[in-house]
């Protein structure tokens, strides 16, 4: 389950790990929390907004996973529980046993945003003495996407060959009105050449970097 500020995050950053999950028979998932209506500078929010979830849907429909949204505006997702415990109530219903989201690194806020909601959300969403509608469900693990705008701190510690479905999941993120650079930001060329580069370090054609939070970078030895 991909959880992210705006669409174009949920698909660009993190679609192709979801898109690998939908391949290897899992189910996929992908939340934004606002429709990244705010996103182009000369078609209006309501009609950019309707435009980012149709294209969301269309994306989503190419790699067999399924679009989720939250209806927060784009550059005001708020900080607070009421938000963190809409995003543990998905939790509790999909089940995701993997959550793929933004790393905190980054200028812009809503991304943080994003970083601090599914931090809190995961926390509520496996706790069972925290009764909400659905009963608790733990998610067992949580990685970072390599974002061009949560670069600040961020390091990749696994790399994910996403060689078999980096055609779909490119296909599918070209349903996007902004993936060849539309808004400005040549997205297409960023992260196909970010895949490249991933799976020359990783022997493999395509690869993810991903990065995990610190307490899942321990390891338990017995010896060296
Ligand atoms: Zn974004």
């Amino acid at each position: 389950m991909a959880i992210a500020a705006h669409p174009g995050d949920a698909f660009f950053a993190m679609g192709a790990p979801v898109a690998l999950a939908t391949y290897r028979g899992a189910a996929g998932l992908l939340l934004s929390l606002t429709l990244g209506e705010r996103g182009s500078s000369t078609i209006p929010p309501a009609q950019y907004g309707a435009m980012q979830r149709d294209a969301a849907e269309k994306a989503a429909a190419l790699i067999g996973a399924t679009p989720l949204f939250l209806s927060y505006r784009d550059g005001e997702i708020p900080v607070d529980d009421e938000a963190s415990l809409a995003v543990c109530d998905l939790l509790r219903k999909h089940k995701p046993a993997v959550v793929v989201t933004h790393w905190k690194g980054s200028w812009h806020k809503d991304h943080v945003a994003c970083y601090e909601i599914v931090q809190d959300a995961v926390f509520y969403a496996g706790l069972p003495a925290l009764a909400r509608e659905l009963p608790a469900h733990e998610v067992r693990q949580i990685v970072f996407a390599d974002n061009w705008e949560d670069a600040d701190g961020f390091v990749a510690d696994s790399y994910l060959d996403i060689s078999p479905v980096f055609e779909p999941y490119s296909h599918a993120c070209s349903a996007f009105p902004m993936w060849r650079g539309e808004t400005g930001f040549r997205y297409n060329d960023y992260y196909t050449s970010r895949a490249v580069g991933c799976g020359c370090l990783s022997h493999c054609r395509y690869a993810v970097g991903l990065m995990s939070p610190a307490g899942q970078r321990v390891r338990n030895l017995q010896a060296l």
